[in-house]
């Protein structure tokens, strides 16, 4: 065929694939026209999943009659003038290219009365062509309804999903607006059942309640901006007991505009590194603010993904907001909360110290009549009996600094107005319980602490620190050992060399698949002599080889040379032992949970033991 210029009409079906893939794209082009039209309340309804009707109706700003057919016209846009560079734009929209995209496609009917006029109008454009402007009575703000959506484009038609499907796209995306939206009321029906309401407040712990429930609302933790910041971010983020299995229940939006971004959603998972078990997630919605001219929106067909000019920096903000709010919540693990649960009907309120969102109430203050009492308590464990153990004294895991506060004793008050370090409750060690769990009691109730997870804890901070600091310890094996490395191992080896010799491994090749081992990192002395050491290695190597950013690479690295380090479940400890440990536990940043995100600690309430024996 000679070369043609395509017809109009053929070229902008073809362009508008770019903007208009599926029903759910429709729905986002038109809500965010809504949006930028200064609405506050959008009704959206579907049918067949969008496929046979979308229709939007707003209360915003509305279209002047003699607009309307511009409007459809290709590149018209009222947001955007040849003044305009491109960059600081503060509208969703500003391409002109959504409604004639729509419209080349679709049926699309319109109604809209502009604020400024006495009586609205309508117009038609039926898959691409045009119809008559007619006046029509009509409340301020847009009408559109689209139907037989793609039926000229069987190509499309073919890709798309089940009605249910579909609907699942509309109702995610639209529960994204909501979510980034707190001050428009938004609602979805689908054949006529409705799907989602927002109330509009403008409070975004109302938008996330619309949107997943009260229940999901009273968990999550607020993220208060910097106001006085050029970057900052604001929003709500899951306390840790909450977590869901996939990606999708992370919100993000840029300076208003949702969008997606797999490197912010990492910055958000990263910040949860420790608090969540593998593989969970949190729910979150992230508003990040930054200068308009430092976002790029007219990067991506359909402006979902945005390009930062300093993306290493909202990264961090990000991350560091997150993370902050975490380890100042961080609740004591509550018996029965976790998925694998103890008994039901046992605890369920976190005693976290500090606040939580705002009409959470108080739950850290201590149970009427000043706490608990300080009778000396039975020790499980006899003196004699108990034998010493590698590990936990202080000399080998000193944790403090000389003059350090030490934490309060037992008598003194439990401080609700803690420092975000403080989370640990002020605990008094009964004994240990089946060579596994620590057994204390605290202003909240009674405790118990997984030895084990515990430690872990406690010596993560400490080889992270040494690790940090460039100051790790390491050991001599007094005799090498040789490790056999599976395929490709050699490869991994290579790669973290720097990490590996940082952290205190001292490694050397030896053929073309084993390693001599002659040294460890210190806090592996006494535990990985010989054989152990050469099995914690590849343990090690396994955690290197997953991949993932240097930052959790190196956390895992280092999580898992403190699990070989710390005191194994089924290992007597002293009283003192346990004390020691439990002192130790209250001065880490994050006593909560073990690096792997597991519970090191968790709580019968007072309450609860007055439920359970009884005593109203
Ligand atoms: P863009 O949003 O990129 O400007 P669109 O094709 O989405 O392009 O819309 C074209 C124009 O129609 C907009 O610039 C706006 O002036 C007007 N418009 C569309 N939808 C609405 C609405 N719901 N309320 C008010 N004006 C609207
Ligand atoms: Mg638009």
């Amino acid at each position: 065929m000679p070369i043609q210029v395509l017809s109009d009409e053929l070229s902008s079906r073809i362009a508008a694939g770019e903007v208009i893939e599926r029903p759910a794209s429709v729905v986002k082009e038109l809500v965010e026209n809504s949006l930028d039209a200064g609405s506050t309340r959008i009704d959206v309804q579907v049918v067949g999943g969008g496929a046979n009707l979308i229709s939007v109706v707003d209360n915003g700003d509305g279209i002047p009659a003699d607009e309307l057919p511009l409007a459809f016209e290709r590149f018209a846009t009222s947001k955007i003038d040849e003044t305009s560079d491109l960059i600081a734009i503060g509208t969703l929209g500003f391409r002109g290219e959504a409604l004639p995209s729509i419209a080349s496609v679709a049926r699309v009917e319109i109604t809209s009365r502009h604020g400024g006029e006495e009586a609205g109008a309508s117009y038609v454009v039926d898959f691409g062509k045009p119809g008559l402007l007619e006046a029509a009575g009509a409340p301020q703000g847009t009408r559109i309804s689209v139907s037989g959506l793609f039926t000229n484009v069987p190509a499309r038609l073919k890709f798309l999903g089940s009605g249910g499907r579909e609907l699942s796209r509309i109702q995610r995306m639209l529960a994204s607006l909501a979510l980034v939206c707190p001050h428009v009321a938004f609602s979805l029906a689908a054949d006529g059942r409705e799907r989602l309401r927002t109330v509009g407040s403008g409070g975004i712990l109302d938008a996330v309640s619309g949107v997943y429930g009260q229940k999901i609302a009273d968990q999550m933790l607020l993220l208060e901006a910097d106001e006085s910041a050029a970057f900052s971010i604001d929003g709500l983020i899951s306390s840790p007991s909450l977590n869901r299995s996939n990606r999708t229940y992370m919100t993000l939006s840029v300076n208003g505009r949702w969008i997606q971004s797999r490197r912010l959603t990492y910055a958000i998972e990263q910040a949860y590194y420790g608090f969540l078990p593998e593989r969970r997630f949190p729910i979150a919605v992230a508003r990040v603010h930054t200068p308009l001219d430092d976002v790029d929106a007219n990067v991506h067909p359909a402006k979902t993904e945005v390009r930062f000019l300093r993306e290493d920096l909202v990264y961090s903000v990000v991350q560091r907001a997150v993370r902050g709010v975490l380890s100042a919540h961080a609740p004591v693990h509550a018996l029965g909360s976790g998925r694998a649960g103890g008994s039901q009907g046992l605890l369920r309120t976190p005693v976290s110290p500090g606040n939580r969102v705002p009409g959470d109430g108080d739950r850290t203050k201590p149970p009427a009549g000043g706490g608990y009492s300080q009778w000396p308590g039975p020790f499980v464990l006899t003196e004699t009996e108990a034998v010493p153990t590698d590990g936990i004294d202080s000399t080998q895991a000193p944790l403090t600094e000389p003059g350090a506060p030490v934490a309060a004793g037992p008598g003194d008050a439990p401080n609700s107005a803690a420092t975000p370090r403080d989370t640990l409750p002020v605990l008094r060690v009964i004994g240990q319980s089946h060579e596994t769990y620590i057994v204390a009691e605290g202003p909240g109730g009674v405790y118990l602490i997984d030895q084990h997870a515990a430690h872990e804890r406690v010596t993560f901070e400490r080889v992270k620190a040494r690790f940090d600091d460039n100051a790790s310890e390491s050991q001599p094996l007094l005799e090498p050992a040789t490790v056999d490395l599976a395929p490709g191992m050699l490869t991994t080896v290579h790669e973290h060399m720097e990490d590996l010799s940082r952290v205190g491994w001292g490694v050397e090749e030896f053929g073309s698949s084993s390693l001599i081992v002659r040294s460890v990192p210190a806090s592996l002395a006494t535990r990985a002599s010989g054989d152990g050491a050469g099995r914690v290695l590849v343990n090690v190597l396994d955690e290197l080889s997953e991949g993932g950013s240097r930052e959790s690479w190196r956390e895992r690295m280092l999580a898992s040379i403190a699990c070989h380090s710390s005191v194994r479940a089924g290992q007597m400890l002293s009283p003192d032992e346990c004390k020691n440990l439990i002192r130790q536990l209250e001065k880490t940043e994050h006593p909560n949970t073990c690096p792997h995100g597991r519970p090191t600690i968790i709580q019968l309430t007072v309450g609860d033991l007055e439920r359970e024996f009884k005593r109203g």
